[in-house]
């Protein structure tokens, strides 16, 4: 059993709010260990070591900020299986797929290191009779991270890389249920070289999450999480006069082609659907084949496929996919295939009550595969977040955009086909914010922001990449005039 404490003005500290939840290991349902919910005055130090540190840290030239984030790329790179083991415990995610994560959170590093080119101003002489202006991005201050459980390393590194680089300083609230590897690679860049108190971890609940959406001192927040507390955030923060971006939830469709290769498209679907137990925000958990006989040799080739699915802990090398989160998800999840079947769906593959030998009391579940999905079905407007793939079959393509364009949430989807045309008609119709053609989860690698439409992101700029260096700081152009020019005395109007 450990204790997963708060880090804060370069030191590892002990909550003393007498307030703590269990970890859990999914693959075996046992405790490991315990988390910190900090309390409020906790909350308070961590911003006040992050506020004192940003003077010095907003002046350090951006070349230097870089180089930190060279030797901590380096420093990631040869943790890369710590990291991954860190993540996979308290998640449960295979070694494989936990290393993927570290490899994607790396390239957010590496572009990060772009800093001093990122933040270089612009200049325009002469805009006036000796008068020059140029313009500058400046750090905003104190930024806040609020992190959700399914990347609990990447998606933390989504943020703070960038926020930091930019000459910001950091407050991390990682997710209560697997903080441990978001912790570990926040030491790491200490170990790198970053001054103490410009990355500060606190963990914690709901409690730590309000705490910092109300502190003044904070001056933006990253959010990234299930798409009611995305929202919550967004007015919270907002409302307390912050600069916010919430990415939200999703319900990812891929449509298939009469054209397309079907045993590509039914692997496209195995990986983006089952993979990581279908715990991705990215996860396609709708296949929208286009007619009946497509609809026919899509399930045909996917059914054998979801039986053969290889379920096991993080430490088997041939798993393909491992438990999901908690006992509750297991539950919810189970709770959601008995209201598809129900509501009348067919379900193909039926994963409740899967066991694992030796693992029983873990959280597994297998694929399931639901046909005759309609979208007045609960297991269609709800994100599900766990190994079930529902297939719907609208008539044509025309209705199959309409029914994803209907749908509340607008994060990824994809299409499958040979047809250049209908690719292009679909990438530009679909109200979607990634789009995938013949690529099932088309997350942008880290020099391209993204974020999802409609109600799966709040805010108005993406993650990562260029949006982020707008988000991290804002803009100051000055106008420059010297004593000769204003020797001439006032002048009242603009010049023409
Ligand atoms: P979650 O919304 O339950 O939790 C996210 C964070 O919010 C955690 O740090 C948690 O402590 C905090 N939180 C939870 N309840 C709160 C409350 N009532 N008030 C204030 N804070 C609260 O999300 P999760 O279950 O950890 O993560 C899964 C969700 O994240 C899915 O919906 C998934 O689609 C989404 N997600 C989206 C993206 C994206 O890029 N859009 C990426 C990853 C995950």
């Amino acid at each position: 059993m450990y204790s997963v404490n708060n880090l804060i003005n370069g030191q590892a500290v002990a909550s003393d709010s007498g307030r703590s939840k269990p970890v859990f290991n999914p693959a075996t349902g046992e405790q490991i260990g315990t988390v910190d919910l900090s309390s409020d005055v906790e909350i308070d130090q961590a911003v006040a070591a992050a506020k004192a540190a940003l003077p010095g840290w907003a002046a350090t030239s951006p070349a230097k900020r870089a180089r930190v984030f060279f030797a901590y790329a380096a420093l990631v790179r040869e943790k890369a299986d710590d990291i991954a083991r860190e993540i996979s415990r308290e998640h449960g995610k295979t070694h494989d797929d936990a290393l993927g994560e570290v490899t994607r959170a790396l390239e957010v590093i590496e572009y990060a290191c772009a800093a001093p080119e990122l933040l270089k101003g612009e200049f325009s002489r002469n805009v006036g009779p000796g008068i020059d202006t140029h313009s500058e991005r400046q750090p905003l201050g104190v930024v806040a991270g609020i992190t959700p459980f399914n990347f609990p390393a990447m998606v933390p590194m989504w943020m703070f890389p960038m926020a930091i680089a930019c000459g910001n300083t950091f407050v991390l609230k990682p997710s209560e249920r697997d903080p441990s590897a978001a912790t570990f690679v926040c030491e790491l860049l200490m170990q790198a070289g970053l001054p103490a108190g410009v990355i500060n971890v606190v963990q914690g609940d709901k409690g730590a999450v309000d705490a910092l959406l109300d502190h003044p001192d904070v001056k933006a927040v990253s959010f990234v999480g299930s798409t009611p507390i995305a929202e919550y955030v967004y007015r919270r923060g907002t409302d307390a006069g912050k600069r916010v971006q919430a990415l939200g939830g999703a319900k990812n469709h891929m449509i298939v082609m009469p054209d397309a290769d079907m045993e590509q498209a039914a692997d496209a679907l195995m990986g983006a659907g089952y993979g990581s137990a279908g715990e991705r925000c990215m996860a396609v958990s709708v296949a929208v084949p286009i007619g009946a006989e497509t609809a026919t040799r899509l399930v045909d080739a996917l059914k054998p496929k979801v039986e053969a699915l290889k379920i096991g802990p993080s430490s088997d090398e041939t798993a393909e996919m491992g438990p999901v989160i908690t006992a509750e998800a297991k539950e919810r999840i189970t709770g959601m295939i008995d209201s598809g079947v129900a509501q009348g769906a067919e379900l193909v593959v039926d994963g409740r009550g899967f066991s694992l030998q030796g693992y029983e009391d873990g959280y597994f579940l297998g694929g399931s595969l639901f046909d005759k999905v309609t979208p007045d079905m609960d297991i269609y407007k709800t994100e599900i977040f766990g190994p079930v793939l529902a297939v719907l079959e609208p008539q044509n393509f025309d209705s199959a955009v309409k029914l994803i364009n209907d749908h509340e949430y607008g994060n990824g989807t994809a299409i499958f086909t040979r047809d250049g045309d209908a690719a292009r008609k679909f990438s530009s119709s679909i109200e979607v914010g990634m789009v995938g053609v013949n690529v099932p989860i088309p997350v942008p690698v880290a020099f391209h922001s993204f974020g999802g439409w409609k109600r799966s992101s709040f805010g108005s700029h993406g993650i990562y990449g260029p949006e982020a260096v707008h988000f991290y700081t804002r803009l100051k152009t000055t106008t420059t005039r010297w004593p000769e020019g204003i020797s001439q005395g006032a002048v009242f109007t603009f010049p023409n």
